[in-house]
């Protein structure tokens, strides 16, 4: 026997045959994946875009796994492949012009396997140092990039917007009531208020419930025609839960709203929120992109005066789910707001310059979410991106043009490329019913993906966002001609 040769090691225990599997087992398997991604990459176009639903259907096929009889793995790996490809939306059908779920980046889906394989753990720097630096490297750049001062810069990688937007309010907090770490809200004098939009995303509500502020801590400040928060009106209602009793203590901007991508006044907000005292946070999950286009970018002005901000990869950067960060401009925030002593976390590091993520996050045990982000800005570059997001920007404003030409009316005014219309040629052609009828029909043909929308101003519109990286000129117009016909069936 031959020790050069894994393939001829005998299993030493049958879980390891069953985990590990052996050489050649896995030569096969890994030979199938590869080929099944490729496929998938250039065969998306031709599946649905949206799946029949059918719970009978996938009951019936799930039933029979009752994990008794150990299945071939490329024979598991091939069932479970066809249903992903039956199964769901494909966000990364070019024809998706859904929300913020873009095609992953093919580094991206690179990554993410490399990540499973090694598995850093990312809770003690000393365990992943090549993971925790490279979060590091990527949490300094993006902070650059929004204009942050190079020295003052640190944050964390999250799941996504929400837990980064769970941790500014958690920041907020700590930084405004020395008394909330260790006594909560209970050793506070006042209850805590937070202002967003009535666009902002619904996670701060969430946000609000997690932290024991309860959502009617969540003041949702009125927008404007644009679907923009009112300086004014912020102001207004800062005065008034002040008056009442209340501490008011974090202001919320959004760049780039769920629904039509608003971009609120964040100049104004931020000089309203650094009067009246509160922490200032912008919420650029998705629209942050901007910052890295030139012409765009103006969008984002003022954004460096946040003290935090929230910027997800797995939306406009097109890495795989999920990728938030949390970037903020106050060195110490973090450490403050989730430092913990545990007497088990390795100690390796100590003397070192370095911060154990554990003591920086809200996670603890966490997988290397900057790789993805890492591996794909390594291969696209800033030019690449800034490429791609012009293009995409370019293709709203090509869905525009010919929506107006067809008689459709925009009902959102952004340069982002999300785009809310209804339909001008009849009288019912702004109702609820009516446009749920056409996005309906376009979902349930398999040939295009896109929604309806309540904007606040409790108009309805359908909504059709440029999310996918491949979506080019002809996707555009076939949404076109798909919308043609689906107002006409919608009226019969
Ligand atoms: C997507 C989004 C969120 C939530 O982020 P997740 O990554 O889904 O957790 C929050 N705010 C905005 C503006 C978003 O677009």
């Amino acid at each position: 026997m031959t020790l050069s040769s894994e393939a001829a090691l005998p299993a030493k225990f049958s879980g390891e045959s069953r985990l590990l599997l052996d050489h050649d087992s896995r030569a096969a398997l890994w030979a199938r994946v590869t080929e099944i991604v490729e496929a998938h990459i250039r065969g998306v176009a031709g599946l649905r875009v949206a799946p029949e639903l059918d719970p009978a259907a996938l009951r019936d096929l799930l039933e029979p796994l009752d994990f008794a009889q150990p299945l071939e793995p490329v024979q598991a790996l091939e069932m479970v492949a066809a249903a992903l490809a039956e199964h769901q939306v494909h966000t990364a059908h070019p024809r998706y012009f859904g929300l913020f779920n873009p095609a992953p980046t093919t580094m991206g889906i690179a990554a993410d396997a490399l990540v499973a394989a090694f598995n850093p753990q990312l809770a003690a720097w000393s365990h992943s140092p090549f993971a925790a630096e490279a979060e590091r490297h990527l949490i300094r750049a993006f902070g650059e990039r929004f204009g942050y001062e190079p020295g003052s810069i640190d944050g964390t990688f999250a799941t996504g917007g929400a837990e980064a937007n769970q941790t500014a309010v958690l920041a907020a907090l700590v930084q405004l009531f020395p008394a909330f770490s260790a006594g909560g809200l209970r050793a506070l004098n006042a209850q805590p208020t937070l202002y967003v939009s009535a666009e902002s995303h619904h996670s701060f509500l969430k946000a609000a419930r997690l932290c024991g502020l309860g959502t009617a801590a969540v003041r949702e400040v009125p927008v404007d025609k644009q679907l923009r928060m009112r300086p004014a009106k912020l102001a207004v209602q800062i005065v008034r839960d002040r008056t009442m009793g209340f501490a008011p203590f974090l202001v919320v901007a959004t760049a780039g709203t769920t629904s039509a991508g608003a971009v609120d006044p964040i100049r104004a907000l931020a000089l309203v929120a650094a009067r009246n005292g509160c922490w200032f946070h912008v919420d650029a999950a998705w629209g942050g992109a901007a910052v890295l286009v030139p012409e765009l970018s103006s969008v984002l002005a003022g954004i460096a005066s946040a003290d935090s901000i929230t910027f997800d990869a797995h939306k406009w950067l097109s890495v795989p789910m999920g990728a938030g960060l949390f970037i903020t401009r106050h060195r110490d925030i973090l450490g403050e707001t989730f430092r913990t002593d545990a007497g088990y976390m390795p100690r390796d590091a100590a003397g070192l310059e370095i911060r154990d993520p554990f003591a920086h996050s809200m996670q603890w045990s966490r997988r290397f979410i900057g790789l993805k982000l890492l591996l794909s800005l390594m291969v696209a570059g800033w030019e690449g991106y800034a490429a791609t997001i012009r293009h995409q920007t370019a293709m709203g404003d090509r869905l525009r043009q010919r929506l107006a030409e067809e008689n459709w009316r925009l009902v959102n005014a952004t340069p982002l490329p999300v785009v809310c219309f209804v339909d001008a040629s009849r009288k019912d052609g702004a109702s609820a019913e009516f446009l749920d009828g056409v996005a309906r029909r376009i979902v349930r043909s398999g040939r295009a993906w896109l929604s309806t929308v309540r904007l606040h101003a409790g108009v309805h519109a359908l909504r059709a966002c440029i999310t996918s990286y491949r979506t080019d000129a002809d996707d555009v117009d076939a949404l076109v001609v798909l919308l043609a016909e689906a107002r006409v069936a919608a009226a019969n």
